[in-house]
C-alpha cells in the first residue's frame, strides 16, 4: 500500500510548491492564478468592508448604548449619509468613523501612506468632503450629529463616560430635551 508520503505529488511541508510548474501539483494545492493573495475585486470588497457597517468599534458603541437603555435604528437609508445609529426622539444621529477613512483630525491612525500619496489624498479628500456635505444636510434638517472615532473605542471606560454625557436620560429635565418623556420612546 502506497503511503501518502510516497505520492509523486510535491505535498507542501515547509516549502511552498514550485510556482512555475504547477502541472504535477494537485488542483487543490495549486496557488491561485494570480500570485497576489487578493484579486482587485476581493481587495476592493475588503476595503469597502473596512468602511462599512457592523465594524467592531460600531458594535462596541451599540452594546454600550443598548446597556444604557437607549433605542436606536441602524443605517437609516432615508437619511443623508445613512448614519450608523439614529435616535429619532432625540433627533440625533451618531456616526462611528474609522480614523483613517474619515481622516480623524490630528489622529495618528489618519496618517496618509507615503507610497501612492496622491492616490490616497484624492480618495480620502473625497471621503471628508462627502462627510462634510452629509453633516451640513443633516444639520439643516435639524439633526444633532455625534461622531465617535474608532480610536476612542480603545478606551471603553472613557467612551462610556462620554456616551453618558451625550445621552442624558430623557426624563431628566435637561434643557436639551424640553419634550422629555418618562421612558425612551421608540420611533
Ligand atoms: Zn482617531
Amino acid at each position: 500500500m502506497a503511503s501518502v508520503k510516497s505520492s509523486s505529488y510535491p505535498l507542501p511541508d515547509d516549502k511552498p510548491p514550485v510556482l512555475n510548474d504547477v502541472s504535477s501539483v494537485p488542483e487543490l494545492l495549486r496557488p491561485p492564478v494570480s500570485l497576489d493573495p487578493l484579486t482587485p475585486r476581493e481587495r476592493s470588497w475588503n476595503m469597502s468592508r473596512i468602511r462599512s457597517t457592523d465594524t467592531k468599534p460600531e458594535m462596541m458603541v451599540r452594546r454600550m448604548l443598548t446597556a444604557m437603555g437607549l433605542r436606536y435604528r441602524l443605517h437609516r437609508r432615508d437619511l443623508p449619509g445613512k448614519p450608523d445609529l439614529v435616535f429619532g426622539p432625540r433627533r440625533t444621529v451618531l456616526f462611528v468613523h474609522g480614523c483613517f477613512w474619515h481622516q480623524h483630525p490630528g489622529c495618528r491612525a489618519a496618517r496618509i501612506p507615503t507610497g501612492n500619496r496622491e492616490f490616497w489624498e484624492k480618495k480620502l479628500n473625497r471621503n471628508t468632503e462627502r462627510d462634510a456635505q452629509t453633516c451640513q444636510t443633516l444639520r439643516s434638517l435639524g439633526w444633532r450629529i455625534l461622531t465617535v472615532w474608532e480610536c476612542e473605542t480603545r478606551d471603553p471606560e472613557k467612551l462610556q463616560r462620554r456616551l453618558a454625557m451625550l445621552f442624558p436620560p430623557l426624563n431628566s429635565s435637561t434643557p436639551a430635551d424640553p419634550a422629555a418623556q418618562k421612558k425612551e420612546p421608540a420611533e
